[in-house]
């Protein structure tokens, strides 16, 4: 079978990459072997404006949501779904620092259409008191949705491989194109998460995964509305009345395994958050792609034209993925050149 693309890997970066090649009009096939626990299918697709101690807005923030959000909208009429929701996010602030903080923030250029209340006092009575609380503007992607529609919508239009891309299988061919198996490409782009790691083309690359656990819970009591939370942890309200517990950023041990340790520090933090009582449905962990300065790393690999890869998406893969894998299609259809913050030659000159 001949393709102009071969796409290993369908999470975000694949989806979304494979979605503006073919509106491009090319023909594209995607090998994805099928993880429950990949990073965007148990992410809890939060898009939140201000991060970090600082409270500031990430790197091209305004940017990508601009270009973000009409793009969701787009690939949910393509799907006749609804994935991405608007949602306020409420930060439940413990001490009179963060209330100071949040309020010198609020009033900085740029941050007031994002944080549009803080205030003290509690906000909800199933929430533990709190010194005060902060209203920011954000979204909520249901990500697992969004994979699981795509997966199916790539199947029914035969652009689907179930199966696990190995590189002893992938051959250069002299003409400058790739083989796997059946299938003969113009490029293969390598959307493969954090297993991008053990890819040897491109292993120089700085990537610097980090391991996220999360819980699903019941909280029978617990109406927030359309609203997410952020205490110690972040809740999210789940289509189906559940709530998404959690995470954190485990840089020691790189794998899918759900930890006693890990369950215990989201369940401790919730105790704080929460009033009432609730119960755990289910314990999961995956892993971010991320990298040593948080940005996403793609690009065709200098040497083997024929190889690319699209990686990186860290924590901010709902925001960064379609804005990043548009630059992408441009950059491989048109030569539209990459910012220089994510460009791979750099790590790739000598292999
Ligand atoms: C606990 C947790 C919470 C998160 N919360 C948020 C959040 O709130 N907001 C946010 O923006 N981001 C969040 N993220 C990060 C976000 O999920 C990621 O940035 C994003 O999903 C990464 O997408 P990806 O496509 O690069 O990788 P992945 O989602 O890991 O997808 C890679 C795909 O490639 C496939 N694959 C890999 N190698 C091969 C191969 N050789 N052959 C075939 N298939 C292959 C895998 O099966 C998988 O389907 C979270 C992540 C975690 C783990």
């Amino acid at each position: 079978m001949q393709t102009d693309f071969l796409i290993v890997g369908q999470g975000l970066a694949g989806t979304w990459l494979s979605y503006f090649l073919q509106q491009a009009g090319c023909r594209i096939m995607v090998a994805d072997h099928y993880n429950p626990s990949s990073a965007s299918n148990i992410s809890s697709g939060i898009v939140n404006p201000v991060t970090g101690r600082k409270l500031v807005k990430s790197w091209l923030f305004d940017t990508m949501i601009d270009f973000a959000i009409p793009a969701y909208h787009r690939l949910e009429t393509l799907l006749g779904i609804q994935v991405w929701h608007e949602r306020n996010i409420i930060w439940l602030l413990q001490t009179e620092h963060d209330l100071n903080n949040f309020t010198a923030r609020s009033a900085t250029e740029g941050y007031t259409n994002y944080i549009t209340t803080v205030q003290r006092g509690g906000w909800h009575p199933a929430f533990n008191e709190t010194a005060g609380i902060a209203r920011v503007s954000g979204g909520y992607l249901n990500s697992p949705l969004l994979i699981a529609a795509y997966r199916n919508y790539l199947q029914q239009s035969g652009c689907l491989v179930t199966d696990r891309v190995l590189l002893n299988e992938v051959q250069l061919l002299p003409s400058g194109r790739v083989r796997w198996k059946n299938i003969e490409a113009n490029q293969i782009v390598f959307c493969e998460g954090y297993l991008a790691g053990n890819n040897p083309y491109f292993s120089t690359l700085p990537f610097a995964p980090n391991k996220g656990e999360m819980l699903i819970i019941d909280v029978p009591k617990l109406d927030v509305g359309q609203h997410l939370v952020k205490g110690g942890v972040f809740l999210v309200p789940l289509p189906d009345g559940t709530f998404w517990a959690g995470s954190q950023y485990v840089h020691d041990t790189i794998n899918e395994e759900p930890t006693p340790h890990y369950r215990q520090e989201i369940e401790t933090a919730l105790q704080r958050m929460l009033a009432i009582p609730y119960r755990v449905v289910k314990h999961l962990a995956g892993v971010r792609p991320s990298t040593d300065k948080r940005r996403p790393l793609l690009g065709i690999h200098p040497k083997h034209k024929q190889l690319v890869i699209f990686n990186g998406l860290g924590t901010k893969g709902v925001l960064m993925s379609a804005y990043f894998a548009h630059l992408l299609a441009n950059h491989l259809l048109h030569g539209h050149p990459l910012p220089p913050e994510v460009a791979v030659e750099p790590f790739l000159a000598g292999g």
